[in-house]
């Protein structure tokens, strides 16, 4: 059987390219650009919890460095490294080969570098770290929105939800709309040109990972600004709008989790130049709201104004 040197020699280890140390050594070297801030973040799958253990290893591969990218670019970072952290309960090598080849896929596409990680046994577990860099002061945190600003969604949410909906047996998806729904919960795309480009127009970004009403809310506490959201100008894909269990969709869209779209506010002088991004990137960008003076919540409204009410805690006028 193969052991555990031979596996990371053979499964994760590339020649360093933009790394001064690759993986090999007690420790990987790396050297920011000057100018540039370090951004660090770290996100672990853990199968029964994030995945079903039987989950396809190429799709686990591409999702464990998705949702670790989606955090850069929520910060307006550009990835540069990676570290992967794996326990695996046996040295299967074909599992181990998709792995690697869904992760080094996406880490190729988006120019990450793998420079070091663990490799033990144990239950399947995938932790990622990524480094990223950033303008000093160009960075998207939370706690940047003020009263007044648009609030922007890229994509749309509630599909991988959906999904999951479907796989629980909830609800029935065929054709092409359990297909996007599959494709948004397994291999979700992650807005890593939208988050560099949006420096310097957006003032505060996350990503919708746990829902949207969810992160927009963090959004809120942090910059204690509160937030009105058009109703109908939340964009639904095709599958949450033909959806037969509106409840259903309703609550996937707003509250569904795993998204990884980029949740944004900028001020309301950027709206052409953010319209620009999105026609460029040919990402769909959608002005879904503003922040408010008040209380950290986010009140839906419909188009003559009157509350929506929403079924999710946590967020004000809900019947
Ligand atoms: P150490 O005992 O010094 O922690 P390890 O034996 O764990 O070193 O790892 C040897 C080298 O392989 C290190 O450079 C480490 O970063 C790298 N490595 C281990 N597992 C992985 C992995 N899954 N992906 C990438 N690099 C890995
Ligand atoms: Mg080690």
């Amino acid at each position: 059987m193969a052991s555990e040197f031979d596996l990371i020699r053979k499964y994760f280890t590339r020649a360093a390219t933009s790394a001064a140390l690759g993986v090999g050594d007690d420790c990987a070297l790396v050297r920011p650009d000057p100018g540039m801030l370090l951004a660090v973040s770290t996100d672990m799958l853990n199968a029964g919890t994030h995945f079903f253990p039987d989950a396809e290893p190429g799709k686990l591969g591409h999702k464990a460095l998705a949702v670790n990218l989606s955090d850069l670019a929520a910060m307006g970072a550009g990835p540069r490294w990676a570290t992967l952290a794996i326990a695996l309960p046996e040295a299967d090598e074909k599992w181990i080969a998709a792995f690697a080849q869904g992760f080094f896929r996406l880490a190729g596409r988006w120019r990450t570098e793998l420079v070091g990680g663990d490799t033990t046994r144990g239950p399947l577990a995938i932790s990622v770290t990524v480094m990223g860099e950033v303008p000093a002061g160009l960075a998207l945190k939370r706690d940047a929105a003020l009263a007044g600003d648009d609030i922007w969604l890229s994509g749309a949410t509630g599909e991988a939800a959906l999904a999951l909906a479907h796989l629980k047996g909830r609800v029935k998806l065929e054709g092409a709309a359990l297909e996007a729904c599959l494709t948004r919960l397994h291999a979700p795309e992650p807005r890593v040109d939208l988050g560099v480009r949006l420096r310097g127009l957006a003032r505060s970004a996350i990503d919708v990972s746990d829902g949207l009403l969810a992160d927009l809310g963090h959004v809120l506490e942090a910059s204690r600004v509160g937030a009105e959201l058009l109703w109908d100008s939340l964009p639904r894909a095709r599958a949450i709008a033909d959806c037969p269990d509106k409840a259903l969709a309703d609550d996937c869209l707003l509250a569904g989790g795993d998204d990884y779209e980029l949740l944004f506010t900028a001020p309301k002088v950027e709206r052409a130049q953010i319209e620009a991004v999105g026609r460029d990137l040919e990402i769909p960008l959608a002005l879904i709201g503003a922040a408010v003076p008040g209380d950290p919540v986010a009140r839906l409204r419909d188009t003559r104004g009157k509350l929506v009410s929403s079924p999710r805690k946590g967020f004000d006028h809900f019947a």
